[in-house]
């Protein structure tokens, strides 16, 4: 909040007038374009950029939100631009992962339909039942694949990357990474279900019926509430891998927890909201998660973006045009 701003803005020619509102007179010259901007373009010497340098820079330039400089308006009108100026390839990607999990899911049914033993199949329960858990590893990691696409690909938009079938392909590069860390994540839920798993049958076991509710309930919150906090903490463990070539599964998980420190809240809040976004997409006859879907993604790599990065140590306000926008 400090007020530094005027030595960084570069003069204008003599007697020039303000590109966008000829009438006034022009007060500096804009760093991006070159364009005499008046003080109101210049928000009285607070910002270097005209109004249109910064519009494009919104929709093309650098993801310029930190840690410590982000709102939720912010956040949501960058994801929003980003999304017109690069709707295209984000539909494409996760269209095709939409597409593909549907196609599995429908397979898997008709796989467990068909095999089911009371339909006279040769295979017998636990053929049935290893199938149906193969088509469940199959669809997961299928999905898995099209998160990280999804991802990557927002990562590119929101960074000002260039984009492309080429670029979002490279990105399976880090699946194997991927599916380890998911198998850590699943070992993780798997010891808290046995948690929770002994803790019932210690309640029912112990006969104590009258005290066994309450009982339960505060077992259940004594699980609960650590499990949405770690919850919390890896929500940022798949973009982090995608977003630092070099890391390994457990690195990115371990990142994730520092990124998500200290802003739980925001973190939980902007989460509810990107679910809210992606199915609302179901409202419109399921066709609308096509566009619901990569905007929701958009808005939580913003956010993880957001949180990863700081602000650079003495940089003022007046140094970055878009906290302004
Ligand atoms: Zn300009
Ligand atoms: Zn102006």
């Amino acid at each position: 909040m400090t007020e530094e701003p005027k030595a960084t803005l570069s003069a204008p020619p003599a007697g020039a007038r303000c590109a966008i509102h000829p009438a006034l007179d022009a007060q500096a010259t804009c760093q991006g374009c070159g364009n005499p901007m008046c003080a109101s373009c210049a928000e009285q010497g607070a910002v270097a950029i005209c109004p249109a340098c910064r519009q494009r820079t919104f929709e093309t330039g650098p993801f310029p939100y930190t840690r410590e400089h982000w709102s939720l308006d912010g956040l949501l009108s960058l994801c929003l631009s980003r999304f017109k100026a690069h709707y295209r390839v984000l539909m494409l990607v996760c269209g095709v992962g939409i597409l593909a999990t549907w196609v599995i899911a429908a397979a898997g049914i008709l796989i467990t339909f068909r095999l089911d033993p009371s339909h006279g199949t040769h295979l017998g329960k636990h053929g049935a039942l290893f199938l149906q858990g193969f088509a469940n590893v199959v669809q997961t990691l299928c999905q898995l694949g099209c998160e990280l696409l999804a991802i990557g690909v927002s990562l590119d938009v929101l960074e000002g990357r260039p984009t492309g079938v080429d670029a979002a392909l490279a990105r399976l590069r880090r699946f194997p990474a991927a599916v380890l860390q998911l198998a850590v994540i699943y070992a993780g839920v798997a010891a808290l279900a046995g948690l929770l798993y002994v803790l019932v049958r210690v309640v029912v076991s112990s006969r104590a019926t009258a005290a066994s509710l309450p009982l339960l309930v505060l077992g259940a919150a004594i699980v609960a509430v650590p499990a949405i906090y770690a919850g919390l903490g890896i929500m940022f463990a798949l973009p982090e891998l995608m977003h630092e070539p070099a890391s390994s599964p457990l690195s990115a998980l371990q990142r994730s927890f520092q990124i998500a420190s200290g802003k739980r809240w925001a973190v939980f809040g902007i989460a509810l909201l990107c679910g809210l976004i992606g199915c609302s997409g179901l409202l419109f006859c399921c066709v609308g998660v096509f566009a619901t879907l990569p905007l929701a993604t958009l808005l939580y790599c913003a956010l993880f973006l957001t949180l990863k990065n700081h602000t650079p140590r003495g940089q003022s306000e007046s140094a970055n045009p878009y906290w302004h926008v």
